[in-house]
């Protein structure tokens, strides 16, 4: 990579803290500018050790100022599970607007690549599938879930907005399910949350009869796929996701064999627009970038479930209490 210097505003969440990690180990000077609204600094405790890291505890909503160059900027932060989302609706609404127009603004002036993290929610309850990049969705402008999806989808407007006026080096990316260490077992995802039902013997809480299917992407394969991006200067949309796609249901029952667990699946409401099925075609990735992600869901899903282990074990101890 030849850029060498990058914020990563977000940094300190699921997403942000993989892609500093990745970034840094790719020897580029990193700079994580994150106001802890959905995730710790216990996420990013480790990176200084890996080579020149700076956090910054700073609100995205707040004009953003830096000193010296800045090669790349990737804007990652906003609230990301639905739980969390439909609990900071203004926040979310604020950081995807406002943080979006602070951190182009900071491209602009520092003449940096820009990276949006943009979602699969673009397409809200897909009629189309799977959802390729040429489809304008189908999300309802003031259900509950707006506030991510609308979000967005202004964050991608004014994204464009900028390339189009102030010649900035944007790059959008349609980032769909992913999933991995360092999710928070409370967020409310299905992937962490099932992962930690089984762990802990409880029931697993399937939404709906479990038949609304998602494609879950291993976090690794995404970060080298958002790094590809960050070299290139594609413009996007681009769709990021493993095309994978299973049921909700047999995402838990899958969940629960490999954690080995005796727990029971409770059906529970689901909540309001929630998509009935989500595929991404990634068709335009392989060709601009080359990618296809590698990791089987298996093999994805071991690997988060040790690491979730190990945090339960560090917190309750070796029981199943
Ligand atoms: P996350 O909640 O773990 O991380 C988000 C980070 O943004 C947190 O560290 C949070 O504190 C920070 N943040 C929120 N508001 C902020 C603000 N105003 N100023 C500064 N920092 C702020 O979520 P994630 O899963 O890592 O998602 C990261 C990004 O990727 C989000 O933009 C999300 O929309 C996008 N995305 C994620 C997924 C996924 O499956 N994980 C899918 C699609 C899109
Ligand atoms: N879900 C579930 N049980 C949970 C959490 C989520 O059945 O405890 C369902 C949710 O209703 C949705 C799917 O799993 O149909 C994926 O939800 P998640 O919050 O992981 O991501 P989304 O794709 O909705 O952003």
């Amino acid at each position: 990579m030849s850029r060498q210097r990058a914020v990563v505003v977000g940094g300190a969440g699921f997403l942000g803290s993989h892609l500093c990690e990745r970034l840094l180990l790719d020897g580029l000077e990193v700079v994580c500018l994150d106001n802890y609204l959905t995730s710790t600094p216990a996420n990013i405790s480790h990176l200084g050790e890996l080579g020149p890291f700076t956090e910054l505890r700073h609100d995205a909503t707040d004009h953003i100022d830096i000193p010296g160059n800045i090669d790349v900027v990737l804007h990652f932060a906003s609230p990301a599970s639905p739980v969390d989302y439909l609990n900071l609706p203004i926040q979310t609404l604020r950081v995807g607007a406002i943080g979006t127009q602070h951190t182009l603004d900071l491209a602009r002036e520092k003449g940096a690549r820009y990276i949006l993290a943009s979602t699969s929610e673009v397409y809200g309850d897909p009629e189309v599938h799977p959802q390729h990049e040429g489809y304008w969705g189908n999300v309802n402008p003031i259900g509950p879930r707006s506030v991510y999806d609308e979000a967005k989808r202004y964050a991608e407007a004014l994204a464009m907005a900028y390339r189009r006026t102030h010649e900035v080096n944007t790059g959008i990316v349609r980032i769909f399910n992913t999933y991995g260490p360092r999710m928070r077992c409370n967020d409310g995802r299905a992937i962490p949350t099932f992962i930690w039902q089984a762990l802990r013997g409880r029931p697993l809480t399937v939404a709906g009869d479990g038949s609304q299917t998602r494609s879950a992407c291993y976090v690794d394969d995404l970060v080298e796929a958002v790094v590809r991006m960050v070299d290139s200067d594609a413009a996007g949309p681009v769709n990021l996701g493993n095309p994978d796609e299973r049921s909700i249901l047999d995402l838990a029952e899958r969940i629960r064999g490999l954690v080995g667990s005796t727990s029971s699946i409770e059906f529970v409401p689901r909540p309001v627009d929630d998509p009935a099925i989500r595929r991404p075609d990634i068709s335009l990735a392989g060709q601009l970038l080359g990618w296809a992600p590698t990791i089987s869901l298996d093999d994805g899903l071991k690997r988060t479930i040790e690491w979730f282990r190990r945090l339960d074990e560090a917190a309750y101890g070796d029981s199943d209490g």
